[in-house]
């Protein structure tokens, strides 16, 4: 079976399952919008940080939204009809299904993950090796796996050398059912609004995927990792529901400013990384901001107006809008050279962003 497009090298179980369309990457089955595409060493920084002034329980609660969030993908992963879905899921397509699944999360760059045995309902057993971070891979392989089993299912994990092994507890049902954070991350959908130049990106004619992503990123799918060709930064495709469910987690606990942590922490890491490569092929201009945004799925830039000595941005579809800000930012600093004051807000998911030197 061929699991990666010979022309263009993004696994098919993507370009299959996905597409690149107003500034989203959204779900073919239920048109939603999924994910961005995000450096790992970000998404662990965020959380390292986090786990210092909040303590460990921040794991768990990646571990609960990312639960939750994948096997909400899961599900509508081959199609948004539950009459199929339970097809999908029940014998004798769910050995399939389950293949599909163990690879869609390698695909997404989730790291080596095996599955060593298998019987519905009596056993169930996965390898993890490399992966991206730990809590929230285990999290995403189990939300598929809730998906299969009937949710949510126990597992134990131990470690095995370099792997970690997750098997199935038969027959018993996760204690997390039952906790109030579980049922509250049951999340949103994200249907991106259709956008008149919204099909921006020129396709692979082998499996419609943007030319852009597989030149833009080389796919691992043995070892489950994606890489940025250009940096050689590991990256994932991050989902939106997943960033979500622990964002509202946060702001539930600490109050509403935790945003504005999200949007330092990502200035802080996206300066780092123009730092690190100077050249990055990325420049202060309305169709070089557009694509780059586009193809990692963070909304689809419809205005950049220089407003006075400072600038004004309307990205339309900004469903990781703590990221846009945060990258968007640190790069007209960048550009600049000088430090900046920000403002942001949403109108509906519209993100409106106004940029100007600090005073
Ligand atoms: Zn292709």
């Amino acid at each position: 079976m061929e699991t990666i497009c010979p022309s263009c090298g993004v696994p098919l179980i993507i370009s299959r399952t996905h597409e690149w369309r107003n500034g989203c990457i959204a779900n073919r089955a239920d048109g939603s919008a999924n994910f961005s595409v995000y450096e790992a060493s970000f998404h662990n920084g965020v959380f390292e940080r986090l786990e210092r002034q909040l303590g460990p329980t921040i794991n768990r609660m990646v571990y609960i939204a990312g639960r939750v969030a994948a096997a909400e993908i899961a599900r509508n992963l081959f199609s948004s009809r539950a009459l199929t879905q339970r097809l999908l899921f029940r014998s004798p397509l769910y050995r399939l299904t389950q293949r599909k699944l163990i690879l869609f999360t390698r695909s997404i760059g989730m790291g080596r993950i095996e599955l060593l045995a298998h019987r519905r309902g009596k056993e169930g057993a996965v390898r993890v090796s490399d992966p991206f971070h730990l809590a929230h891979c285990t999290a995403v392989i189990l939300g598929g796996l809730d998906v299969m089993y009937g949710f949510p299912v126990s597992f134990t994990a131990r470690v095995e050398g370099e792997a970690y092994v997750g098997e199935l507890v038969p027959g018993k049902k996760d204690s997390l059912g039952g906790e109030d954070a579980y049922r509250r991350l049951a999340s949103e959908r994200f249907i991106p609004s259709p956008l008149q130049d919204g099909k921006m990106f020129p396709s692979c004619r082998r499996c419609g995927a943007p030319l852009e992503l597989g030149r833009s990123f080389s796919f691992d799918l043995q070892g489950g990792v994606i890489t940025e060709r250009e940096t050689g930064d590991r990256c994932i495709f991050y989902g939106h529901r997943s960033l979500h469910a622990i964002l509202r987690e946060f702001e539930l606990e600490l109050g509403p400013e935790v945003r504005g942590l999200f949007v330092e922490a990502e200035m802080e890491g996206f300066s780092a990384k123009l730092a690190r490569h100077p050249d990055y092929g990325l420049s202060w201009d309305l169709k070089s901001l557009r694509s780059y945004l586009a193809l990692r799925g963070m909304g689809f830039l419809s205005r950049l107006e220089v407003k006075g000595d400072g600038v004004e941005l309307e990205l339309s579809n900004a469903f990781v809008p703590t990221v846009a800000v945060g990258r968007l930012v640190a790069l007209w600093e960048g550009c600049a050279g000088k430090r900046a004051d920000y403002t942001y807000g949403m109108e509906g998911n519209t993100l409106l962003l106004r940029i100007t030197p600090a005073g």
